[in-house]
């Protein structure tokens, strides 16, 4: 099973193209992500079979990305990769640093929505190679952070494996690093009463559903990807986002963003 989006680059490349299709209300937005999918996939090939896997020792490959919100992204990224460009290398790295601290031990430090979309696109492919190269246990762990990164899940799914069927798995938003979790637990306030749990399944989204807490009314975004072959979650998860803005009408609240802020 292909879930991330560098298990197959030509896979996920293909596959952007057919939710990119499908889905020409997004195009603005699916500009940029094509831009920093194909950022991420090089960038993951240049450094993978280098010594230097670390991010800090490829911290200049972040004007690229800059390059390419400059390009592509808001007004609102823009204004924000030109305050990061006036930081020398040292300050742009603890600034960076403090991101992952600060994401990773959930201090709930205010961070813009574009600095984290940023510095997410930029450390993905790092801590996914971290999680690649070390061994961590996917099934007896069964806590709301990440083994490998001590990162968030913003998206859960659900498939079968050889040993467990239709268990519920989470993905690091950070590292894409993929672990069996509860099927009925809120990860916000842990609540486990299956009462106090409503599944929405929204009408044109195949396999998607969105299961919100009433105790905190926070939600979790799940696919059902038993009867599926190939799944790369990020995109599925960038071209379903109009189930993320009408949860927000209806004034759920995700336990934790995607990249996108949403
Ligand atoms: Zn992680
Ligand atoms: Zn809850």
């Amino acid at each position: 099973m292909n879930l991330s989006i560098f298990d197959n680059p030509e896979l996920t490349k293909k596959q952007f193209e057919v939710y990119f299709d499908k889905h020409p209300e997004l195009k603005d937005l699916a500009k940029l992500l094509r831009h920093i999918l194909d950022w991420q996939l090089a960038t993951y090939e240049t450094f993978k079979n280098n010594d230097s896997s670390s991010w800090e020792e490829n911290i200049s490959l972040i004007y690229q990305l800059f390059e390419i919100g400059e390009k592509h992204g808001s007004d609102s990224i823009k204004k924000i990769v030109y305050e990061l460009r006036e930081l020398d290398e040292k300050s742009l790295k603890q600034k960076v640093q403090e991101f992952i601290t600060n994401f990773c031990h959930k201090n709930n430090k205010p961070v813009s929505n574009e600095e984290r979309f940023l510095f997410l696109t930029f450390l993905k492919p790092f801590y996914y190679f971290k999680g690649k190269s070390m061994s961590y246990d996917k099934i007896t762990w069964l806590k709301p952070y990440c083994p490998v990164c001590g990162g968030h899940p913003s998206i859960a799914f659900i498939y079968d494996t050889e040993d467990i069927k239709g268990g519920l798995f989470l993905k690091c938003l950070l590292c894409d690093f993929v672990w069996l979790y509860y099927r009925i637990f809120c990860l916000n306030c842990q609540n486990n009463n299956p009462e106090s749990f409503e599944v929405y399944i929204p009408e044109n989204f195949k396999n998607t559903q969105l299961m919100v807490c009433h105790e905190c009314k926070h939600y979790l975004k799940i696919f059902d990807i038993r009867n599926e072959n190939s799944v790369i979650i990020d995109l599925r998860d960038w071209f379903t986002i109009t189930l993320d803005l009408w949860a927000i009408e209806k004034d759920f609240v995700k336990h934790e963003n995607n990249i996108l802020g949403l």
